[in-house]
């Protein structure tokens, strides 16, 4: 039976009562269901609907009518535009409660999980001190707008027009300055912005990574073409710049000249200095996960800390800050003692593995992009660890061969996929080594909850849970748990 009440276009009030997996609200009209874009839990708001189907619809808010108590002023005067921060308008502790929800109910709903078996693992959410300017790396988009200005900022929510803005307040003031300092030579040397729907101009994004503990700065133009003209006017502008604390240590370009939404191309050249950033991370015990501000300066200077050197192509961590307390509960979860022997998957530039090494008897990373491997070698070799490994490939592939070929048995896997989550054929392998425990990183708590009831059936237990947030005002949330084996194994 279909909804015929509404079409597009009508305006309804909604109060709105839940919210949905990207952080839009949910609310009834007449029980007519409403994903509304912009709306906060708690608020009352005219709507227009966009988009009608059957037993659902969307709508956007044209004006809230009665303010949510969890509703803040947006900080940002493009976030409605913007398709990064879902969630500004909410207050940051509603925000964090969202998220430690979304996570329950995905081990529920999709995990198969009790309500009384998640209740007893969960740990309460890791928040964030300050959740603004924490994001280390920023690609943006360069292009022109509708007046055909030759601007950087960010796509419109799920679209790909350009809206001029290079002041985006989740990563560092200095982004704005790099920026406008790459626009202007470009102007200057007449270097045009690529248009996507010809698949013509030079110049599609800029990325800018910043090493938050040593103040190294990495910009890579990514461009469609060999050269850029005039590239010693860019690496002039650009080392020119004075930026207080940081400093520009890496500039280079990246060709990609596909039709595709993939933003970095293959190959790096450097422009000028480095082929990589250096930063360094420590890792944060038990007592300082709390939102206790005095937590971060008490005495981070003793603490272990280890040094990395990342290159444009390599996956780092985002938000730093909380990267330490997500390292420093991944290494309790894996309850080292000194002698395992420890799989790190999808290790990236050995973060993981490194802090792992330390406490472990041998580590094994695994990770599918190779110039990653490469920085994980040199991580080893700086903080003179010897008793890692690192495998170019697929988890899928390398474990099964390390399990058939050379009969590994680790006493601990970590794994930090991707959202997509852990091919079938690297969950077998896993639960085929039957390590004793498993520690599992996760970005995406849908793909988290269907894996881990894959591993349940293969005599694994979740032991311990928490989420952290490393992704302030956006609905994205990471989770880490830790299971063991317990030896009851059920089809
Ligand atoms: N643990 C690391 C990286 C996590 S991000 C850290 O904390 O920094 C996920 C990583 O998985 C990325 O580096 C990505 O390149 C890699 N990856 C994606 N698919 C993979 C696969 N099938 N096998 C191995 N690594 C993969």
């Amino acid at each position: 039976m279909g909804f015929e009440k509404y079409k597009k276009n009508d305006r309804v009030t909604v109060t709105i009562e839940d919210i949905g997996n990207d952080g839009e609200g949910i609310g009834r009209a007449d029980g007519y269901t409403l994903f509304v874009k912009d709306a906060v839990i708690g608020d009352t708001v005219e709507a227009r609907i966009t988009k009608c189907k059957k037993n659902y619809g969307y709508a956007r808010v044209e004006k809230v009518a009665t303010p949510s108590p969890f509703r803040v002023v947006p900080k940002c005067p493009f976030h409605r535009q913007c398709g990064g921060c879902q969630i500004q308008a909410m207050q940051y502790e509603r925000q964090l409660a969202y998220k430690q929800d979304k996570v329950r109910e995905n081990l529920l709903r999709i995990g198969g999980f009790s309500p009384e078996k998640i209740d007893a693992v969960m740990e309460p959410i890791v928040g964030m001190e300050n959740p603004w300017h924490y994001r280390n790396k920023a690609q943006f988009p360069i292009g022109y707008d509708r007046d055909g200005n030759l601007v950087a900022g960010f796509y419109a929510g799920r679209t790909h027009t350009i809206i001029a803005n290079t002041d985006c307040l989740l990563g560092p003031v200095e982004n704005k300055t790099i920026l406008e300092a790459v626009l202007s030579y470009m102007r200057e040397n007449q270097v045009s912005a690529y248009r996507e729907t010809e698949g013509k101009g030079l110049v599609r994004h800029v990325l800018i990574r910043t090493g938050f503990a040593s103040g190294e700065i990495m910009v890579c133009l990514v461009i469609n073409g060999k050269r850029l003209p005039a590239e010693e006017k860019l690496v002039e502008k650009l080392t020119g710049l004075r930026l207080e604390e940081k400093r520009i240590v890496s500039i280079s370009v990246s060709t990609n000249r596909e039709k595709t939404n993939v933003i970095m191309g293959r190959e790096i050249r450097v422009l000028w200095g480095n082929g990589w950033i250096e930063d360094s991370l420590r890792v944060l015990d038990a007592a300082d996960l709390g939102m206790d501000k005095s937590a971060d300066g008490r005495s981070a200077e003793n603490r272990e800390k280890v040094t990395f050197r990342i290159s444009p192509l390599s996956f780092y961590q985002v938000n730093p800050r909380q990267t330490e307390k997500l390292y420093g509960l991944a290494l309790q979860y894996a309850e080292l003692t000194g002698k395992e022997t420890v799989c790190d998957l999808y290790c990236g530039i050995g973060t993981i593995s490194l802090f792992m090494a330390k406490r472990a008897g041998k580590v094994y990373g695994v990770e599918v992009i190779p110039q990653a491997i490469e920085d994980a070698k040199e991580n080893a070799r700086r903080n003179q660890i010897t008793n890692a490994e690192f495998y170019v490939g697929k988890a899928e592939e390398v474990l099964p061969e390390l399990y058939e070929k050379e009969g590994l048995y680790p006493d601990v896997i970590v794994v930090d996929p991707p959202r997509k989550g852990c091919d079938e054929t690297c969950l077998e392998t896993m639960i085929a080594m039957r390590p004793g425990r498993i520690v599992y990183v996760s970005c995406d708590p849908a793909t988290l909850a269907r894996d881990l009831k894959i591993l349940c059936q293969g005599g694994y237990e979740i032991k311990r849970e928490r989420a952290v947030d490393q992704f302030g005002q956006t609905g994205h949330v990471e989770v880490i748990i830790m299971m063991q084996y317990c030896g009851k194994e059920k089809n």
